[in-house]
């Protein structure tokens, strides 16, 4: 998962599919918006006022986690050391805590990413260890051992230290270059599902993401030297001034996410808001191929275009590190690991903020929910970005397969990205745009800060007959 892999062209389109989330249309040479790009009317936002009882947007879990990440980035700039702090609070009885080792995966750690657990603390805690979930040393997940079964309701706090490796640069969610570093999934991930329990899924040899981690409270802090601009999960406090060691401290403030990206570097920054009042705040490196105000722009240009359809933005803020151009971006909650000056890519990973961001899902069971749907909100937005989905609607296979499913990052691409999204694309023309994107709506409010299913997408189109049938013939829905 370390570079973009073209692909043959699919039935003539040449598109190229990059690893790990991006934009299936995200490699076109031209990244110029299309002229006439199909906006959403006004008869969209009438849709939203017919939404009914899906009006309203579902609230995060009352005793959802609260987490809060204390980072330090080494001089070196390859290095970050930590210390995590879990309140958890299950709702089903449970007698330990796993968490995920995302930096572990085999992609990863053939970059030479590395997370070690140093130490696990806590009045509860009886023990601790790896687990390997098909990844190789020292384990894929890292689990916590109660001294005694925790009731579902009752609480407890675990603090872990942890060391992650930063590994070599390139299209990752841990990585550095020069002059700058990037760690998203970069600690200990609680890979809870509320209602199910464990996430203890295996990592794949297809690169993509294969978590499933709760909302969560969340706050950061970042100790980094004091060049370094540090770009990061939830809305920023103004840094510490510089201290004795030629470092200064970052602190965000408290967000409902689900995982948490940092970026730090020699950014040159710009912010703005959208008129709802939306902070966005880019950065771009020396040598950048975007200005800050273009991307800014460009960032609040498809903030609105999806608000259009989608309703409004799930955060306060939104933070785009535009990395070097290794292709594709990287979605987390409330930023971005943008490494591709393409608006496409841009407006695929926006969309992410609805789904994955604030619609959860196991992106091992049910990948299709975040890439589809982000594919297919790109494709609502980009006229350029639908008719490559054109060439994808005649593949032969599941949308909805779970990631150990599919045989190699093409078919993983075409399926999921391609084919799901030509799918939710065909899907609204049969029911009518406007039927469907405020069934659509429906299934995003109802679903907000949860982990999804397919059954709540099922439900939510159950009145569109006609959507329902084709994303049951393309595999996404059982039929
Ligand atoms: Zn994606």
């Amino acid at each position: 998962m370390s570079a973009p892999r073209r692909t043959a062209a699919l039935a003539g389109a040449a598109v190229a599919l990059l690893s790990g989330c991006t934009s299936f249309a995200g490699t076109l040479s031209d990244p110029t918006p299309p002229a006439g790009s199909p906006v959403p009317s006004d008869a969209d936002a009438d849709a939203d006022a017919d939404a009914g009882s899906c009006a309203e947007r579902a609230e995060p879990d009352p005793d959802r986690p609260e987490i809060a990440l204390d980072f330090r980035l080494a001089d070196d700039l390859r290095t970050v050391t930590g210390t995590e702090t879990v309140v958890f609070t299950p709702d089903l009885d449970v007698e330990e805590l796993v968490f995920r080792l995302v930096p572990n995966a085999p992609e990863l750690a053939a970059t030479g990413a590395r997370l070690v657990v140093d130490a696990a603390r806590g009045d509860d805690v009886a023990g601790s260890g790896y687990e390997p979930l098909a990844a190789g040393e020292p384990g894929g997940a890292y689990v916590v051992a109660l001294d005694e079964p925790l009731a579902a309701g009752e609480s407890t706090e675990v603090e872990l230290d942890f060391t992650l490796t930063l590994g070599s640069a390139g299209f990752d969610r841990v990585g550095a270059d020069e002059g700058v570093s990037w760690w998203a999934s970069g600690f200990p991930l609680l890979a809870w599902e509320p209602g199910v329990g464990w996430a203890r899924d295996p990592f794949v040899e297809v690169p993509g993401e294969t978590t499933t981690s709760p909302a969560a409270d969340t706050t950061v802090r970042v100790s980094a030297p004091a060049d370094l601009t540090v770009l990061m999960t939830g809305a920023q406090d103004a840094p510490t001034p510089a201290d004795a060691e030629g470092r200064r401290t970052w602190t965000s403030i408290e967000q409902v996410a689900r995982d948490v990206s940092v970026a730090a570097g020699r950014f040159t920054t710009t912010e703005g808001a959208t008129p709802d009042g939306v902070r966005v705040t880019v950065g771009v490196l020396p040598e950048a191929e975007e200005t800050p105000d273009e991307l800014l722009d460009a960032t609040v240009e498809a903030i609105a275009d999806l608000e259009d359809f989608l309703g409004p933005f799930p955060y306060g803020t939104l933070t785009v590190p535009l990395l070097p151009d290794y292709g594709g971006g990287i979605e987390y909650p409330s930023s971005i690991l943008q490494a591709s000056p393409s608006r496409e890519v841009l407006v695929h990973e926006v969309a992410h903020m609805w789904f994955y961001g604030m619609v959860g899902n196991s992106q091992f069971r049910d990948p299709w929910l975040d890439e589809a749907f982000a594919t297919w909100a790109e494709a609502v937005v980009n006229a350029s970005s639908a008719e490559d989905l054109e060439s994808a609607r005649g593949i032969q296979g599941d949308v909805g397969g779970a990631m150990d499913e599919f045989r190699s990052q093409q078919q993983y691409g075409a399926f999921v990205y391609g084919k799901g999204g030509a799918a939710l694309l065909e899907a609204r023309e049969a029911a009518g745009a406007d039927a469907f994107d405020a069934a659509v709506r429906c299934y995003v409010e109802n679903s907000a800060w949860s982990i999804a299913t397919p059954d709540d997408v099922a439900d939510a189109l159950a009145d569109l007959p006609e959507a329902l049938e084709v994303l049951e013939e393309a595999g996404a829905l059982d039929g």
